[in-house]
């Protein structure tokens, strides 16, 4: 078996124990592999394990790899900061985007959605640790529902539910409070109405408290790729 195949059957088994741990069923978990800073051969080696969900964080460097894997019908997700003016290669290319703060950015990408294609999939980013240098909507609910709210009218777009990234920690009951912040906000929205059914949180060194906490998408990069030279 290559390292790429071993890495993702490693991460599987982790998330099987920490769903079994969880009381959870390991298929409400989805596994997103991070290939950013990764060559289109790695993507190539996961696909042909089964993986079939790629996330990328760099705009030039993920659509040079999608005409190297068109081929395969990978399902992209856009995971990187969102800058206003790259809005219709991310809107035209990508199924998924999970980075959205503002609704600026969630009206332009409704509006450059071809549309021939169905709706993309987006996420409300929230910060969860109150760190300024991060982005993603202050946790404050009111505020992120309000959000939640507007980008649900856009007619491109299908609000699906939030994704943090926190600030790393090795303790995992603050790794743990920090999940819950979102999750608490999902079940705000949904008790507020929204059919909301996706958290996408946890990363290779935190996903087994964001499992504990209820996350139906963990995205892992290092974890099945190994260690980037880059961010
Ligand atoms: C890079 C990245 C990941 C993956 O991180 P690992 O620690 O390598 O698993 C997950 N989410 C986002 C938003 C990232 O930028």
């Amino acid at each position: 078996m290559g390292a790429i195949a071993a890495g993702l059957q490693a991460c599987h088994e982790r998330i099987e124990k920490a769903c079994a741990q969880a009381g959870r069923a390991s298929s409400s978990v989805r596994l997103l592999a991070v290939s950013k800073t990764f060559p289109a051969r790695a993507i190539r080696d996961a696909w042909q394990a089964g993986q079939r969900a790629f996330g990328e964080s760099y705009l030039q460097e993920a659509l040079d790899k999608m005409v190297d894997l068109a081929d395969l019908g990978a399902e992209w997700h856009f995971i990187g900061p969102i800058q206003s003016n790259k809005t219709r290669p991310i809107a035209t290319h990508f199924d998924w985007v999970h980075g959205i703060d503002r609704l600026k950015v969630a009206q332009r990408l409704s509006e450059a959605r071809p549309p021939a294609s169905p709706p993309l999939q987006v996420l409300i980013q929230v910060n969860v640790s109150g760190e300024s240098s991060k982005s993603g909507i202050a946790p404050g609910e009111a505020l992120a529902l309000d959000l939640a709210r507007a980008v649900r009218t856009l007619p491109h777009l299908c609000l699906r539910g939030f994704m943090t990234i926190p600030r790393p920690s090795p303790d995992l009951a603050v790794q743990r409070a920090q999940f819950r912040v979102l999750a608490d906000l999902l079940a705000q929205a949904r008790l507020a109405g929204m059919d909301l059914d996706t958290l996408s949180m946890g990363m290779s060194d935190d996903l087994e408290a964001a499992i504990l906490e209820g996350t139906t998408l963990v995205r892992v990069g290092t974890a099945i790729f190994g260690a980037r030279t880059y961010p």
